[in-house]
């Protein structure tokens, strides 16, 4: 832990002195690598992010009218039953996705790289940058990824008769919230990396450890950044580690591609001083 950075300090990277001020900022909005990587963020990025926003906002709010008329007092355990399940589930695959964002490839592939490997490159040097991104910004992706399954949610409750979707319910529900945990997932670790004027309501869930709470997830801002990559409510970051899953699955991949895992990070980390 001591090896994590001073989140308590504003994103000023003021408190820690360049261990050679000719080389640059070890991380923070002055180190090269994430001024760079911060002006690779384009109005067409955040075209896309507006409208999976707004799509997914939409979808979200029409299953809940279609799923409403389903939810009774008889049904209020199946309810928290599919939520706690989707918690669980939420939090496996930001971990995997997080993994693998953080673990392969390169900022330099086409499309992918620009506008989704980036904010992953950027967040490593710069940790604090996502408390000073906007609501769109810190949420466009994770939205973009729920329209699907929203779409498929809703075209069911449209289109299938009643008496499948009361034997079905259990499934949708669960379904429905995977798709918000999903959603709200990097809202949650902007809130982790947010140590001024959070709301209590967020304290509190932080506190009971039902969303990913701030000092848990200090434990994957120590380079090399290599675990504790769930970051919906973090519970599946001990066991994962006690296992070693990550290195595990690691050590497939480069025994099956020859790839080495985290060297554009690494690469991004040492670009101190900026290019231009
Ligand atoms: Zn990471
Ligand atoms: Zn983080």
């Amino acid at each position: 832990m001591e090896h994590s950075m001073t989140e308590e300090d504003p994103n000023g990277n003021t408190t820690l002195a360049p261990v050679n001020a000719s080389v640059g900022p070890r991380w923070g909005p002055t180190h090269g690598g994430a001024r760079e990587l911060a002006s690779l963020y384009t109005k067409w990025k955040r075209v896309q992010e507006l409208i999976c926003v707004s799509v997914s906002a939409v979808l979200m709010g029409m299953n809940v009218v279609y799923m409403a008329p389903y939810v009774r007092w008889e049904t209020v355990p199946t309810v928290g039953a599919a939520t706690l399940a989707s918690m669980f589930t939420a939090d496996f695959f930001s971990g995997l996705v997080h993994w693998g964002a953080d673990t392969w490839g390169s900022v330099d592939l086409p499309i992918i790289g620009k506008h989704y490997l980036r904010p992953f490159r950027e967040h490593h040097i710069d940790p604090t940058s996502i408390t000073r991104h906007d609501f769109i910004e810190t949420n466009g992706d994770n939205f973009m990824l729920t329209i699907p399954f929203l779409g498929y949610l809703l075209h069911g409750f449209v289109t299938l008769p009643r008496s499948h979707l009361i034997s079905t319910f259990a499934f949708r529900c669960y379904l429905f919230a995977l798709t918000f945990m999903i959603a709200v997932t990097n809202q949650i670790h902007k809130w982790s990396h947010t140590y001024f004027g959070l709301p209590r309501p967020v304290v509190m869930l932080q506190s009971c450890h039902l969303i990913l709470p701030r000092i848990h997830h200090r434990y994957h801002h120590v380079s090399p950044h290599e675990t504790y990559y769930c970051i919906t409510t973090g519970w599946l970051n001990w066991p994962l580690e006690r296992i070693k899953f990550w290195t595990w699955l690691e050590s497939a991949i480069t025994y099956l591609t020859g790839a080495k895992p985290r060297d554009d990070d690494m690469k991004w980390a040492q670009k101190r001083q900026p290019t231009s």
